[in-house]
């Protein structure tokens, strides 16, 4: 068995053996919805204060109003009546640091992890790759304060989500914790 597998399964044990959330309903208690990058360093439930049953937390790559970022968000709001959502970035975001060219490129030689250095990216090993990743839009950011615009923009023009939603726009510092707003991201989700 793996190491990570092995360590899962007896760190679950451990939170069985103390469970008391068996009885939470399934709409979010606070009736709001975050929308973040799924980043290692971020941890949504300890920077907003969330327990068990309080919100929906959707997390992608760059927390990226993606078709799918909406699908969720629709569902959260529609089936399950969130009232309010967040769009949450991040300071020093692994999608600030490739294009889609660079990535279709990478994808292209080889599927093995890439490695970086100040020169940028680049593939340690041989194929194959794949032209697969031509077809992806990888959403990649240049700017912080500028992503977190566009979706929430994206967001509250989709003809799905209802005027009436507030969209708020963050950036998360990841070396100081803090949630910094983006005001015309806000001012747009209004
Ligand atoms: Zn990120």
């Amino acid at each position: 068995m793996s190491t990570v597998l092995n360590e899962v399964l007896i760190a679950n044990r451990g939170y069985v053996a103390g469970f008391d959330k068996g009885d939470l309903p399934m709409p979010p208690g606070r009736h709001f919805a975050i929308l973040t990058c799924m980043d290692a360093r971020l941890d949504p439930a300890k920077y907003a204060g969330l327990s068990e049953g309080d919100a929906h937390v959707i997390r992608n790559a760059g927390g990226r109003a993606s078709d799918d970022a909406i699908r969720s968000l629709v569902i959260s709001y529609k089936l399950l009546g969130t009232r309010e959502w967040f769009v949450i970035h991040h300071t020093d975001c692994g999608m600030e640091t490739f294009t889609d060219e660079i990535m279709r490129d990478l994808l292209s030689s080889s599927l093995k992890t890439a490695s970086v250095d100040a020169s940028g990216w680049h593939d340690c090993c041989e194929g194959p790759g794949s032209a697969e990743a031509k077809y992806i839009d990888w959403l990649t950011i240049k700017d912080q304060a500028q992503s977190v615009l566009e979706d929430v923009v994206r967001i509250k023009s989709h003809p799905l989500v209802p005027s009436d939603i507030p969209v708020y726009g963050y950036i998360y510092d990841v070396k100081s914790g803090e949630l910094i707003e983006v005001p015309e991201a806000t001012a747009a989700g209004k």
